[in-house]
């Protein structure tokens, strides 16, 4: 997935964001003033060795933004369009993500200047070692825990545990997660977040008097997300997943498919492309189907000014980051369309990794069914809670989340205190 190409400046739309919710809350403008900045950045400029003995140097990113919740989460991204204050307002969106969950962290995202698809293993592996070893002063089980994020995978974390705890001289689990595993993951954190996704949708097709059992699914970006999404919805809810589409194109069939026969195809194949008994469709098309839910979980900026109007579905869950822009969300919800915002729909991956970080800290793991069933509490717990600021302030469910994770970041702030 490739970081935001748009020339909008991501860092000022994420402090326009806390505006809009300060004003709705009635926020001083001394309390604004912190939500709109990040507490601690450090920029590290490293050399690495490449394979044919020449050194490059690489700039990398770790921004913590706010810690009042507790110690900071947010992932690693390799790519070579990162910048300092795109990382800024992905440490932003961290910050508000834990809060709508209640899980009892800040927000914190890293990112390398690189270009992963042209660097060979080890090239990645010294790359990772050296970055990790540069931000190891700011980053460990009760500051910050690192995740894997664009181009970054359970490898990248793997390495960065340890390097880490090389330098301490012990096994330290607990300093990243998304974990292979064998060495201190989860039981269901790949499929985490297309089950957070499906759990809000259920909720929200009941508070709309929706029912999810033959309701007709899209599916923008049959990837990790959005095929476990798929998936879910098909085995657990009975919906009907009648389209999907991935890079290469989309598919439509009106009286559905087995999404996991799709998986095979695309496991052969490489697309979704071609699965037998489909018709062709366009991205375009797919998002304006007339199918009562879509999920978007490709890339962000999909649903426009544009288009927004053209959306056919009661329910958008979104499993992507930043699929809807914000001109869009207004059309939306002048149009009764539930969308259900990505801080909620896709925050199962983080409320899972929070899982990993509690079972490294116990050295004790618990069984799929102990992490699913937790996760289905916390995102129904969730749900409620951003559904019910929803209802009493009138506004859609997007700023209802900025609302109920602000408002926690700052009845912390206002706890704790303002040190000396
Ligand atoms: P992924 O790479 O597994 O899947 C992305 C899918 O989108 C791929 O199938 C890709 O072919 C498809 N795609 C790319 N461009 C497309 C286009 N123009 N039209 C249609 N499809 C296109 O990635 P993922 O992990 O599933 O992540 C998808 C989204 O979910 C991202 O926005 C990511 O930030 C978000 N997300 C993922 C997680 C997680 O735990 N995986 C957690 C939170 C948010």
């Amino acid at each position: 997935m490739a970081s935001s190409s748009s020339t909008v400046n991501p860092f000022e739309t994420a402090k326009q964001q806390v505006d809009i919710v300060a004003d709705l809350i009635g926020l001083d403008k001394g309390v604004r003033e912190v939500l709109k900045h990040p507490k601690r950045e450090l920029t590290v400029n490293f050399p690495v060795q490449m394979d044919d003995g020449t050194y490059r140097v690489y700039t990398g990113y770790r921004v913590q933004y706010n810690m009042a919740r507790g110690p900071t989460k947010g992932g690693i991204r390799f790519h070579p369009q990162v910048t300092l204050d795109e990382v800024r307002a992905l440490a932003a969106w961290m910050t508000w993500k834990c809060a709508v969950v209640n899980i009892p962290y800040g927000g914190a995202k890293g990112g390398v200047i690189c270009d992963p698809k042209h660097m060979s293993k080890n090239e990645l592996e010294r790359l990772t070692r050296r970055y990790a070893s540069e931000i190891s002063m700011m980053i460990g089980p009760e500051i910050d825990i690192p995740a894997p994020d664009v181009y970054t995978d359970s490898q990248t974390m793997a390495w960065i545990m340890d390097t880490y705890s090389m330098q301490k001289g012990y096994s330290v689990p607990g300093v990243v997660t998304g974990k292979p595993i064998s060495l201190g993951g989860s039981q269901g954190r790949g499929e985490a977040t297309g089950r957070g996704c499906a759990y809000v949708i259920r909720e929200a097709a009941k508070d709309l008097g929706l029912k999810v059992k033959g309701a007709s699914v899209a599916v923008q970006g049959f990837g990790n997300a959005g095929s476990v999404a798929a998936n879910l919805l098909f085995d657990e809810q009975g919906a009907k997943i009648v389209a999907a589409s991935d890079s290469r194109g989309g598919i439509y069939k009106a009286d559905g498919f087995n999404p996991h026969a799709l998986e095979e195809h695309k496991a052969k194949t490489g697309s979704v492309v071609g699965f037998p008994g489909s018709k062709p469709m366009s991205n375009e098309e797919l998002l304006a189907a007339k199918v009562d839910i879509l999920v978007p979980a490709a890339l962000e900026n999909q649903i426009t000014k544009k288009n927004a109007d053209k959306i056919q579905a009661k329910i958008v869950g979104e499993a992507a980051n930043g699929p809807t822009l914000p001109e869009a969300d207004t059309v939306l919800y002048e149009k009764k369309i539930a969308v259900m915002p990505d801080v909620l729909a896709n925050a199962g991956g983080v409320t899972v990794s929070y899982f990993e970080w509690a079972q490294d800290i116990q050295g004790y793991y618990w069984s799929l069914d102990e992490v699913n069933q937790r996760l289905e509490r916390v995102m129904v717990q969730s749900y409620n809670d951003v559904h019910k600021v929803a209802q009493e302030r009138k506004v859609h469910h997007r700023t209802a989340a900025y609302v109920v994770a602000i408002q926690r970041v700052v009845d912390a702030m206002r706890l704790r205190g303002t040190y000396p």
